[in-house]
């Protein structure tokens, strides 16, 4: 009994029990993806968006594999992120993407990060900081090409380019804007935004420009400029559906704990949604909406949502419960036992595939896994 107590306090809550989720972050892949996204974005540099956490899979997991394989700026969303990336990358340039709103500036001083100025509004407060402080300290600027989220309009660059007073005490580093339809090649949108941010840009002092996320490096060359900023494409989410050149980062397992016979008639899970139409095995898994692994993934009719076990696809059947679901084993010949290991999320059960089945995009599904895992780099 002490050992056993001993093993608690060394090891780390998750080490010590089976019946939770695994979830693996594969660095392998990610450096892959980084490489295959700064290759497609031919001389622009590219940089990483690490915000939420790097979409839920840890900073500390990404950061240090995309610094050594070339990767020197950084965007996240607001200071808190800024500071905590910091840690992980003493080097390189971070960004914050909902810009500067009164902080104390010292931090972004002494902490070298670079708000994206969004609104006149920003820029006077990022001025007037600077000003007090008598250092002209860089930032970027998001100017709206047609989101209409964050970023300058067109009547800002218009006062802008009039206004020399509106450039004193700080200094200008990069120009960006963000593409609403890129993961859609043929939307006129891309197009028209694309030629607002070349008329935009050419009212303001020359700057290193960035217009493409991870679908805009698939538009090509035209929308590179000199810097993109990637975020679900490192990893592993196609921006494009007709994308292959991408490798999965993140692999979430459940564990099975039970296994049951069930025949026509009987139902399964909350609401006796899903009803049994013949004689059926069926794995109960020890994952579940709390884990992040969204309820609206499960169905009560096909089509399913697909888990799989050692390659073969077992679909996930009625509604996902708090810690636990339901799989249809029935046509699995491989020997399974409770302690089984099942793919949800994986090389099999693509993360762009799981989401659409629930309703939603991966970066909500990879943004939401939970903290119950046992998380494990390869
Ligand atoms: C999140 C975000 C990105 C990254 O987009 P992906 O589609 O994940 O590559 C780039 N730019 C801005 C402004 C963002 O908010």
């Amino acid at each position: 009994m002490t050992e056993f107590l001993n093993d608690i306090s060394t090891n780390t809550v998750s080490d010590v029990s089976n019946a939770m989720g695994r979830l693996e972050i594969n660095r392998s892949a990610l450096a892959h993806n980084y490489e295959t996204m700064s290759q497609k974005s031919g001389t622009a540099r590219t940089a990483a968006v690490v915000k939420a956490n790097a979409y839920g899979l840890g900073l500390e997991n990404v950061i240090p594999t995309l610094i050594s394989h070339g990767c020197e700026a950084f965007f996240v969303a607001n200071l808190v992120e800024a500071i905590s990336l910091r840690q992980h990358a003493p080097k390189a340039d971070i960004y914050i993407f909902n810009g500067y709103t009164g902080e104390d500036i010292d931090v972004f001083k002494s902490e070298k990060i670079f708000p994206c100025l969004n609104s006149l509004h920003q820029l006077i407060l990022w001025q007037t900081e600077c000003q007090k402080l008598g250092v002209a300290l860089p930032a970027c600027l998001n100017i709206d090409t047609g989101f209409n989220r964050l970023g300058l309009c067109e009547a800002d660059i218009l006062t802008l380019s009039e206004t020399n007073d509106l450039w004193n005490g700080w200094t200008l580093n990069l120009i960006m804007s963000h593409l609403a339809c890129a993961d859609t090649p043929t939307h006129p949108m891309n197009q028209a935004q694309r030629e607002r941010f070349l008329n935009m840009t050419a009212m303001l002092p020359p700057a290193p420009r960035s217009l493409a996320n991870s679908a805009g490096v698939l538009l090509g060359a035209d929308f590179h400029f000199d810097l993109t900023r990637c975020g679900i494409s490192l990893y592993g989410g196609a921006p494009q559906s007709t994308d292959t050149a991408l490798e999965s980062v993140v692999s979430l397992y459940g564990y099975i704990l039970q296994i049951k016979e069930v025949s026509k008639g009987d139902t399964v899970g909350y609401g006796a949604a899903y009803i049994v139409q013949s004689e059926q095995k069926i794995a109960i898994v020890s994952v579940g909406y709390a884990d992040g692994f969204l309820r609206s993934t499960g169905h009560a009719h096909p089509p399913y949502a697909l888990a799989h076990i050692n390659g073969h696809p077992t679909p996930i059947i009625g509604r996902i419960s708090m810690d636990l679901l339901a799989i249809d084993i029935t046509s699995i010949e491989d020997q399974i036992e409770p302690g089984t290991m099942v793919e949800l999320l994986g090389k099999t059960s693509l993360i762009d595939a799981v989401a659409s089945q629930a309703g939603t995009i991966s970066y909500e599904l990879l943004t939401g896994l939970g903290n119950r895992y046992k998380r494990i780099c390869l």
